[in-house]
């Protein structure tokens, strides 16, 4: 299944190959004090491939916060959040946003809370790099 996803005005786009063809997907609530404000549901497959396309990269805000490990892709357009990025160990790992998927049956998704409040930070990276997309292209200025 090749699923697509972007923001609001189209300035950030992704694409997510997911094989086989998910039965479910996980739809992540995060509880995170960011992700609660903007309502932040989140996916990934570690063997899914993501290809990320920005237009216009200066419309894009990479907002870091608390451990600053992972940077939230705001679209300064719209205000849509649609990819999260950690580089761990030179490799760059995403998650995607649920919420920004176009032509999903919502169904497929099977929703749940998580909380990762009192994580330590090696932890939290080991867990991206256990289960966050390992296969990540961004690309800047690309339609
Ligand atoms: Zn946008």
């Amino acid at each position: 299944m090749l699923i697509h996803g972007k923001c609001h005005c189209g300035n950030i786009a992704f694409s997510l190959a997911w094989e086989p063809d998910p039965t479910e997907i996980p739809a992540r609530a995060c509880t995170c004090s960011f992700c609660v404000k903007h309502g932040g549901v989140w996916t990934s497959n570690p063997g899914g491939a993501l290809r990320v396309a920005v237009k216009d990269p200066t419309l894009v805000s990479r907002y870091e916060f608390g451990t600053r490990t992972a940077e939230f892709h705001v679209c300064a357009r719209c205000g849509i959040v649609p990819v999260v990025t950690s580089r761990i160990d030179g490799r760059l790992y995403a998650v995607v946003s649920v919420n920004a998927f176009d032509g999903i049956d919502p169904s497929l998704l099977r929703r749940a809370p998580t909380n990762f409040d009192g994580e330590g930070n090696d932890s939290r990276l080991e867990r991206r790099k256990r289960n966050w997309i390992a296969n990540v292209e961004y690309v800047e200025s690309g339609a």
